[in-house]
């Protein structure tokens, strides 16, 4: 798919604060740091559409981006913020908790994981919970570039099997570099596949 057009459109701090649209959805969710900017930068081919490392202030909102005017990249405020209170970051984690549960034109969640770490607790909590919603959700593995490719291969296998056993299905996941551009191919084929309402 080409990008002609990636535009930031609205900036909603609750499902109200949403644009009107009945445009497919598919949001982006991680711990902070994960990599969410730069894949969406990577994505749309935009640098700086999605601010890397913004403060956290910026990151609380859900950010609209309308692609091609036909669809939408949904950047979500991120779990596990490590710079604000505990309260706090338990609401970001609803509000983007409303919107996954009812947002009615979210077609696919995409789950960010760093390719590096062993599996965490607080992304197994999220995608069982995510589960539980039965909105489809995909992992994507960031920063593979900064390891072998079978290391990652192997950090993929430890974790479909995490949340196998979780869950009760093993995850479909996609690999990607915000540097290599590794990725990006597969990442957008899955994304034109369910515009085409593949499951
Ligand atoms: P966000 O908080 O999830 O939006 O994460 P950012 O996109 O802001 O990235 C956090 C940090 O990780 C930044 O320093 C990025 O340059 C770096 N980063 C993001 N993606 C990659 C990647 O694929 N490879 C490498 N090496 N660094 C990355």
């Amino acid at each position: 798919m080409q990008i002609r057009s990636a535009d930031l459109v609205t900036s909603a701090s609750d499902l109200g604060g949403c644009p009107d649209w009945d445009r497919p959805e598919f949001a982006l969710i991680g711990r902070s740091n994960v990599g969410k900017s730069s894949l969406i930068n990577l994505l749309t081919g935009r640098n700086g559409l999605a601010k890397v490392s913004a403060t956290p202030g910026k990151t609380r909102l859900m950010n609209f981006f309308l692609i091609n005017q036909q669809w939408s990249l949904v950047d979500l405020p991120g779990y596990g913020f490590a710079k604000v209170a505990k309260e706090e970051a338990h609401a970001f984690n609803e509000r983007s908790g409303d919107y996954i549960g009812r947002r009615a034109c979210l077609r696919c969640v995409l789950v960010l994981i760093d390719s590096r770490h062993p599996p965490q607790r607080i992304d197994m909590d999220f995608i069982e919970w995510l589960s539980g919603t039965g909105v489809p959700f995909v992992i994507v593995f960031t920063k593979a570039d900064k390891q072998s490719a079978g290391k990652t291969r192997a950090n993929a296998a430890v974790f479909r099997e995490h949340v196998a056993a979780r869950i009760g299905v093993e995850p479909e996941i996609l690999v990607s570099s915000a540097v290599s551009r590794e990725g990006r191919g597969d990442v957008m084929k899955f994304i034109e596949s369910r515009l085409a309402g593949n499951p």
